[in-house]
C-alpha cells in the first residue's frame, strides 16, 4: 500500500462507533486494478457480523430519530466539509483501487460531497403536505417518518458516490445503517466511515460490515429488522435480490444495468457528438452503468463518424490512472477482462465488423494490470447481443439508421432503460426524443453521463423497480409516509359520514 495515502494493512468493520474484526477472522487481499498490487486487507464477514451491525443500527436510530432534522443535516453538512477538505486524498485512493482515472474520481468524490450539502439543506425541509379537511375543526397533513435500520448494498465502479446518494438521505432522514460496500473497493467505504465518526454521527447510526455478497449481502436480506434494501450492481443479483424481499414484504429499491445509447441525427454537430460519445463510451473504461455502449448514427454521417471516433480513439492514452495524463485506466479484474474479450468474439461471430480495438492489453507495463483496449464495432445490426446485453467496458456499436422514428425504436426494443442521448440541432426532434426515450434520463447535446445530485437518478424496465436514488426521489425510499388527523371540535366526528 502507498505508505503516504493510507496507514492500514487491514481494515475493519464499524460497527457501534467501534473498529472490530469479523467473527470470521477472515480477511482477503484487495488489489489495484492498475497493478495488481495489494493495497489492503479486506474482513470477509458473515451472518453474526450483520446480526451485531443491525442490533446496533436498531439501538441507536430510535434516539436519532428524535434529534430534530435540522441537527441530524448539521453532523451531514460537517462530512461534506471534511470530504471537501480531503477531496484530493480520497480522489487518489479511489484511484488505486477502482482504477478509474484521477480527473474522474475527483468528479466522483464531488459528486459525494455535493450530495452532503444538498441533503444538509433537506434537514430543514422534509416536506410533508398539509391539506383542508372535510370536517369541521380538524387539521390534516402528511409527514415523512423514517423507516427504521436500512440495508445498503453498493458496487464497485462508483465506491463512494453511490454510497453518499443512499446513506446521505437515510441519515437524514432520520434511519441508521447497515452497509455492505463491493468487497473489490472497500477503501472508500472505509475513508467514508471514518468521516462519519469525525464528523460526531452518533455510534450506531451508520454500520459498515465488509464481505461478499453471498454471506454479507444474503445475510442483510434476511434480517427481519432492516426493513429496507436500497441496492445497486447487476440484474441477476438484484432480480435476486428483490425476490427474497418480496417474500419477507421488505421494501426494495434496485439500480442495475443499462445499454445506453448515443443518437446522431443528421444535422449533429459532429464534433461535438466525438466528444460526447468518447467520452460517455470510455470513461471508466466504459464500467458505468450509464455508459454509452451503442450509437445510432443517420445513414449520411457514419462514415464520417467512423473516421473521426478511430481518429480521436487512437489518441486515447492508456495506463494506471494516477498519471494526469492518461484518459482510460484499467478494467477492474480479470473477471471483467473475460467478459468484455467474450463480447469481442461474439460480435465477430454475429458478423459486425470490428474497426478498432477487440484485445486484452498485454505487452509492456500492460501486463501488470487489468487493460483492454477501446474498441469499435459497425455494421451492427439492433439483434445481434452486442447491441442488446450489457457488456461493461469500452465497447461501442454503431448501428445506422434512416429516422429519428427508428432510432428510438431500436433504442426502447434492449430490456434496459437507463439513459440516452440525442445530438441534434432541430428542436422538434429534441422534444419528441425526451417524450418518446424509454429512459429514465434523457440528454440533449451530450454524452449519455453526467447526472447531477439534485436530480432523480434511475431508470424503467429491467434497469430498476421504479425507485430512484438521489434527489428527492431517493427520499420515498427511505422514509414512510404518515397522515395525521388532528380534530380539535371536542366531539366524534365521522369521516365521510358527518359531513355537512
Ligand atoms: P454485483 O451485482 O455483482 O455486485 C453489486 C453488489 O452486490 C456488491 O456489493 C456485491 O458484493 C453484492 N452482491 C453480490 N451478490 C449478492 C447477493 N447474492 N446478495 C446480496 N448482495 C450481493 O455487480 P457489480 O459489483 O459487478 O457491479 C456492476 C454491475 O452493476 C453492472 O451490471 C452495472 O450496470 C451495475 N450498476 C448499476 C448502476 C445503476 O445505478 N443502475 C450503477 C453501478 C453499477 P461483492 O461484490 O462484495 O460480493
Amino acid at each position: 500500500m502507498n505508505q503516504k495515502l493510507m496507514k492500514q494493512e487491514k481494515l475493519l468493520n464499524y460497527i457501534n462507533g467501534e473498529w472490530v474484526e469479523p467473527s470470521t477472522e477472515k480477511f482477503t487481499a484487495v488489489k489495484n486494478p492498475a497493478n495488481k498490487e495489494t493495497l489492503v486487507q479486506v474482513p470477509l464477514s458473515n451472518k453474526e457480523d450483520v446480526e451485531s451491525a443491525t442490533e446496533s443500527a436498531k439501538k441507536a436510530q430510535k434516539n436519532w430519530a428524535l434529534v430534530p432534522a435540522p441537527q441530524r443535516a448539521e453532523v451531514l453538512y460537517r462530512v461534506g466539509l471534511i470530504m471537501k477538505d480531503r477531496k484530493e486524498h480520497l480522489s487518489q485512493l479511489l484511484t488505486m483501487e477502482n482504477g478509474k482515472v484521477i480527473e474522474e474520481a475527483r468528479g466522483e468524490v464531488q459528486e459525494g460531497i455535493d450530495m452532503a450539502f444538498y441533503m444538509a439543506g433537506e434537514g430543514r425541509r422534509l416536506f410533508g403536505q398539509t391539506t383542508p379537511s372535510e370536517l369541521k375543526d380538524k387539521f390534516a397533513m402528511s409527514v415523512r417518518a423514517p423507516v427504521g435500520v436500512v440495508g445498503i448494498i453498493t458496487p464497485w465502479n462508483f465506491p463512494i458516490a453511490i454510497a453518499t446518494w443512499k446513506s446521505f438521505p437515510a441519515i437524514v432522514a432520520g434511519n441508521a445503517v447497515v452497509w455492505k460496500p463491493a468487497t473489490e473497493t472497500p477503501i472508500m467505504a472505509f475513508e467514508l466511515a471514518k468521516i462519519f465518526e469525525e464528523a460526531g454521527l452518533p455510534n450506531g447510526v451508520v454500520n459498515v460490515v465488509f464481505g461478499s455478497g453471498s454471506s454479507v449481502g444474503e445475510a442483510m436480506i434476511e434480517q427481519d429488522d432492516i426493513r429496507v434494501i436500497s441496492f445497486t450492481g447487476s440484474n441477476n443479483v438484484g432480480r435476486n435480490i428483490a425476490s427474497k424481499c418480496g417474500q419477507k414484504l421488505k421494501k426494495v429499491s434496485l439500480e442495475m444495468g443499462g445499454k445506453n445509447a448515443v443518437i446522431v441525427m443528421d444535422d449533429a454537430d459532429l464534433s461535438l457528438a466525438v466528444e460526447g460519445i468518447l467520452w460517455s463510451a470510455f470513461g471508466t473504461s466504459g464500467q458505468r452503468c450509464t455508459a454509452c455502449s451503442r450509437v445510432m448514427v443517420h445513414e449520411s454521417l457514419k462514415n464520417q463518424l467512423e473516421e473521426r471516433l478511430l481518429n480521436e480513439m487512437a489518441k486515447l492514452s492508456i495506463g494506471n490512472g494516477l498519471d494526469e495524463t492518461i484518459k482510460v485506466g484499467p478494467i477492474i479484474n480479470q473477471g471483467g477482462l473475460d467478459k468484455i474479450k467474450s463480447y469481442i468474439q461474439i460480435g465477430r461471430n454475429e458478423g459486425a465488423k470490428l474497426l478498432a480495438g477487440g484485445y486484452v492489453m498485454e505487452n509492456g507495463a500492460f501486463a501488470k494490470g487489468h487493460y483492454f483496449a477501446p474498441t469499435l464495432f459497425t455494421d451492427v445490426s439492433p439483434d445481434m447481443r452486442i447491441a442488446k446485453e450489457e457488456i461493461f467496458g469500452p465497447v461501442v456499436s454503431l448501428i445506422p439508421i434512416k429516422s429519428l422514428e427508428e432510432a428510438i425504436e431500436i433504442n426502447n426494443s434492449v430490456e434496459y432503460g437507463l439513459s440516452s442521448s440525442i445530438f441534434t440541432r432541430d428542436v422538434n426532434k429534441v422534444f419528441q426524443a425526451q417524450r418518446d426515450l424509454d429512459t429514465g434520463i434523457v440528454y440533449v447535446n451530450a454524452g449519455t453521463t453526467g447526472a447531477e445530485i439534485h436530480l432523480p437518478f434511475g431508470g424503467t424496465k429491467g434497469t430498476g423497480n421504479g425507485h430512484r436514488d438521489s434527489g428527492l426521489a431517493a427520499l420515498d425510499v427511505f422514509t414512510e409516509w404518515k397522515s395525521v388527523y388532528v380534530d380539535f371540535s371536542g366531539k366524534l366526528q365521522r369521516a365521510q359520514i358527518d359531513v355537512e
